[in-house]
């Protein structure tokens, strides 16, 4: 959830491996790790927390985003949707809200913002 909206729905394998959203991205690259020979690039969230009472318009993690699109992000709110292929889905498999399509190769590499 981010600012009281689901973001991303779907098992704990399915939203660790790889997470869809950035936010969730960002989330996992912050945890700690006891594994001094693993290299893994932390994601700074930008910016401060919006206000709950008057959230962003579009998607409300763009003024946050390290992936973010530009206007597509500050004007459209993006539905929860199928994971991999951005399709509708039904109630029962893996979604996430956000306009940017991901593959597992794009994991871990921010564009920036
Ligand atoms: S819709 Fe845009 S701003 Fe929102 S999470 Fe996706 S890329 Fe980032």
């Amino acid at each position: 959830m981010y600012l009281a909206e689901l973001i991303e729905v779907g098992s704990a394998e399915e939203v660790f491996n790889p997470p869809h959203h950035p936010y969730t991205e960002a989330l996992l690259s912050s945890i700690p790790t006891l594994d001094f020979g693993e290299r893994r690039e932390r994601i700074p969230l930008r910016g401060s927390m919006p206000s709950l009472s008057e959230p962003p318009s579009g998607c409300r993690f763009h003024t946050r985003c390290h992936r973010t699109l530009g206007d597509i992000c500050v004007e459209q709110e993006p539905p929860l949707q199928e994971a991999a292929t951005g399709q509708p889905t039904n109630a029962t498999s893996r979604r996430g809200s956000c306009s940017r399509p991901r593959r597992r190769t794009e994991a871990a590499t921010p564009t920036g913002g």
